[in-house]
């Protein structure tokens, strides 16, 4: 398996460019990566592998060279950011359902062994989202369908479309829904950054300036878990190794806190404290959103588990070195929507 073809699909993103250093330090020796952004805008690059940038997989032929000879795919390539994005960009949400479909055929012409998906937790319901207190989604729970307008019913879609190439084509497809995934190398400004990220540079930026205030969109009470990336990249290949998991599966941290308690934390790590504001009519997504895991702990006698506070440790230290040194990533998300 080693020395057989595994692509990467949305490699010059943040978990895209984590999965290829990961599978590069396992010992891969073939390993190529794909992503519509020219290379000197990938947020991580890797010696000794393919690298394809400027290649845009919502269109067939571009598929159909970046899967071609591969035994492997994994596909984490989406137009996609945090809510500020998602709320106010739906259509182009819903393109990314060219990039799995033309994937998908591409990979049934060219007999691919094993497909990977990246679907996410915006696949959930609505009305199970509506207390903070809720306790956790369990994979049942995104039908009847009534996900995340826009960018969930892409996810929704794509994965329906992962099970029926599985019944009909026979193409062996995998599919994780993530629940928020942050750490070092992610998006953090220009609009596409989530909430740890984001709050991390509002601290920083509060720090740096001496102006202690921090604005927070919503009530603060909403609540969320957050998987660190390490988590993201063990659970997404033990899942596509499997040879059980043939339905979609939470792939997150079970860790519930609300935004308040995330400022909380990375107040803690900046050892400042802060003014908040609450911005009412931000994006703010669903109330309550956690991981059941129960499904994944019985499946792989695993979960993710790295804890919190952790995790913004090293996400918090990598933010502020970004902005100290000048080194915004913005630029990524100005490139896609021009
Ligand atoms: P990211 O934006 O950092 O990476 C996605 C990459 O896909 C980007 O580099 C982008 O340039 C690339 N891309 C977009 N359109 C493309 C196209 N037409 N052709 C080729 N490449 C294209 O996002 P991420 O956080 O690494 O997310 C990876 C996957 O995981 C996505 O499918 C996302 O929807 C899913 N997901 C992420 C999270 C999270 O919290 N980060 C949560 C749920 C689901």
């Amino acid at each position: 398996m080693k020395d057989s073809l595994i692509v990467v699909c949305g490699a010059g993103g943040f978990i895209g460019g984590h999965l290829v250093g990961d599978l590069l330090k396992q010992g891969y020796t073939r390993i190529r990566a794909v992503d519509i952004k020219p290379l000197e805008r990938w947020y991580q690059q890797w010696d000794g592998v393919e690298n394809l940038g400027s290649v845009d997989l919502k269109e067939l032929p571009s598929c159909r060279r970046a899967v071609n000879g591969a035994s492997w795919i994994y596909n984490l390539a989406a137009d996609m950011g945090g809510m500020g994005f998602i709320e106010n960009n739906r259509a182009l949400c819903m393109l990314s359902v060219l990039i799995n479909t033309h994937l998908l055929q591409s990979a049934r012409e060219a007999d691919v062994s094993r497909f990977f998906y990246a679907s996410s937790a915006c696949v959930y319901s609505h009305d199970k989202q509506t207390d903070p207190k809720m306790t956790g989604l369990k994979e049942a729970d995104a039908y009847p369908g009534m996900p995340e307008d826009g960018y969930g019913w892409e996810k929704l879609f794509s994965e329906r479309m992962c099970r029926h190439f599985t019944e009909d084509f026979k193409l062996v497809t995998r599919v994780a829904r993530y629940h928020n995934v942050y750490g070092p190398m992610g998006t953090y400004d220009g609009g596409r950054e989530k909430a740890p990220a984001a709050i991390c540079r509002k601290v920083i930026e509060a720090k740096l300036s001496g102006k202690h205030e921090i604005n927070i969109w919503g009530s603060g009470e909403q609540t969320r878990s957050f998987m660190y990336i390490d988590d993201c990249i063990k659970g997404s290949q033990e899942i596509m190794r499997s040879e059980t998991i043939d339905f979609p599966i939470n792939l997150g941290s079970s860790e519930k806190v609300s935004v308040n308690q995330l400022v909380d934390i990375v107040e803690g790590i900046a050892e400042i404290q802060l003014k908040r504001s609450y911005n009412l009519d931000a994006p703010k997504g669903v109330n309550g959103r956690n991981s059941d895991n129960t499904l994944i702990r019985g499946m792989l006698g695993w979960e993710p588990s790295i804890p919190l506070r952790a995790g913004m440790e090293k996400t918090y230290a990598w933010i502020y070195d970004q902005i100290k040194s000048g080194k915004s990533k913005c630029s990524v998300a100005a490139y896609l929507q021009n």
